[in-house]
C-alpha cells in the first residue's frame, strides 16, 4: 500500500508462485532432464536480476537472455549460473568474454566472427547452435550444415555446449504435426552435428507450452518463459499454475460528469448519460496500451469492473465508475485475480506475454 502511495503504479510479484510454477513443469520432466530459465526482456518484464536470483536459488540450470547486455546486468548483480545470449550483437563479443557470457551462433556469418575473436583470444569458449527446422528466424538450416561441420573441425577452441532449436506452433493442437516434423528434423540435425563433435552437447527444444503437450521432446533440457508466470498458452491446465504478478494503480481523483460532455484528449470518451469517472494513474507510458481507449480495457475497483472512458494518455486514464462506491486513494487493479492477464490481453488482441513485457522500467517492481 505504501508503495502505491509512492509511486502510483506498481506490479507485484510473488517469489512464492514462481516457484510452484516451476514445480509444476519440472514434475513433468523425465529425470535428470535440465531446466533454462528465459530471463530475457527484464524477465518478461518482473525483474531481470532478481527473478534471475531467485531461480539461481531455486537451482535451474542455466539461464538465457536475448542480448548480451541483459547477461551483463545479471552477472553485475552476482549472478553465477551459466547464460546462453540468444542474438549476440557482432560488437559484444568483448563483454561476452570479459562476463562469461555464451553467445548463440545461428549463422556462417557470426560463426566465422565468433570464431576469428576466440582465435585471437587464444581461449575456449562455450557456445549454442542454433538449429532452423522451420521458425525461419535464426539459425542454421539443413543446407547449411556441412559448411558448420568443417568450421567445428577448423575451430576447436569452440565448444558447443548446446544444440537447440524451437517450435513455432506448440501453443496450438493445430501446430501439433507441425512440431513433431520440426522435432524430427531436430534430431537427425543434433545427431549429424553430434558425430561430427567428439562430445555430446545438450539437446533442448521444448518451450513452456512444448513441456506441456510433448514429453517425447524432452531431450536433455527445456527452456521455461511465460509458464513461469503462471500462464500456461496451451490452456490445458491454466488451473494448475499460480498467477505470479499484479499490476495496481490508484485512483487520483473522482470527478462528475454531465450528459453529453466529453473526457479526455479528442474528446474521444462521451457521457451518454450523467456518470461518475475516476481518473486512474496508469497511462500508456507504465505500458497501459492506447489501444484499451473507449470500452475496450477494464479495470477493476472494489472488485467491480469499471471500463475506461475516453483516450488513454500518458501517465493517465479515465474509467467508468457511475456504479462502484469509490474515491481518490483507491486501489485499481489493471490485471490480476480480475480481469486476468489473459482477459487483458484478449481484449486488445494480443498475448500475455506483451502485456507483461510492455510494463515500463518507470512502474515500480515490488517483490514478496
Ligand atoms: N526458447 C526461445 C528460443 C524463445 O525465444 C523463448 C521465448 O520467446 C522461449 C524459449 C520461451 O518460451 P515460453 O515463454 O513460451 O516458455
Amino acid at each position: 500500500e505504501l508503495e502505491l502511495k509512492i509511486h502510483g503504479t506498481v506490479l507485484e510479484i510473488n517469489l512464492n508462485a514462481i516457484t510452484h510454477n516451476l514445480n509444476f513443469y519440472r514434475a513433468k520432466l523425465k529425470p535428470r532432464v535440465k531446466t533454462m530459465a528465459m530471463v530475457k526482456a527484464f524477465a518478461y518484464g518482473s525483474g531481470s536480476h532478481e527473478i534471475a536470483n531467485w531461480l539461481q536459488y531455486q537451482k535451474v540450470d542455466y539461464l538465457a537472455v536475448a542480448y548480451a547486455d541483459e547477461g551483463v546486468t545479471l552477472r553485475r548483480h552476482g549472478i553465477y549460473l551459466p547464460i546462453m545470449v540468444m542474438n549476440p550483437g557482432l560488437l559484444s563479443f568483448e563483454l561476452l568474454a570479459q562476463y562469461d557470457l555464451e553467445p548463440e551462433l545461428y549463422s556462417i556469418e557470426i560463426f566465422q566472427e565468433y570464431a576469428n575473436f576466440i582465435r585471437g583470444k587464444g581461449l575456449p569458449s562455450k557456445v549454442h547452435i542454433k538449429l532452423d527446422t522451420g521458425m525461419h528466424r535464426l539459425g542454421f538450416e539443413q543446407h547449411e550444415m556441412t559448411q558448420l561441420f568443417e568450421l567445428l573441425r577448423n575451430n576447436p577452441l569452440i565448444k558447443v555446449a548446446s544444440i537447440f532449436s524451437h517450435l513455432v506452433g506448440s501453443d496450438e493442437a493445430i501446430h501439433n504435426g507441425f512440431s513433431a516434423k520440426q522435432a524430427f528434423a531436430f534430431k537427425k540435425m543434433s545427431e549429424e552435428l553430434i558425430n561430427v563433435l567428439n562430445y555430446r552437447p545438450i539437446l533442448h527444444l521444448l518451450n513452456s507450452p512444448g513441456i506441456s503437450r510433448f514429453p517425447d521432446f524432452q531431450f536433455d533440457m527445456v527452456r521455461l518463459g511465460v509458464g513461469l508466470h503462471g500462464v500456461d498458452a496451451t490452456q490445458l491446465h491454466q488451473d494448475r499454475l499460480l498467477s505470479v504478478s499484479v499490476l495496481k494503480t490508484v485512483i487520483s481523483q473522482v470527478k462528475n460528469v454531465k450528459q453529453g460532455e466529453t473526457i479526455g484528449y479528442s474528446r474521444k470518451g462521451v457521457a451518454e448519460k450523467n456518470i461518475k469517472i475516476a481518473t486512474i494513474a496508469i497511462g500508456y507510458a507504465d505500458g497501459f496500451d492506447r489501444k484499451f481507449s473507449n470500452g475496450v480495457g477494464k479495470v477493476s475497483i472494489k472488485g467491480q469492473l469499471a471500463a475506461v472512458i475516453g483516450n488513454v494518455s500518458m501517465d493517465m486514464c479515465m474509467v467508468d465508475i457511475t456504479d462502484i462506491d469509490c474515491k481518490a486513494g483507491d486501489e485499481v487493479i489493471i490485471f490480476g485475480k480480475s480481469p486476468t492477464l489473459l482477459e487483458l490481453a484478449k481484449s486488445i488482441d494480443t498475448i500475455p506475454y506483451e502485456i507483461l513485457t510492455n510494463v515500463s522500467d518507470r512502474v515500480k517492481r515490488v517483490f514478496y
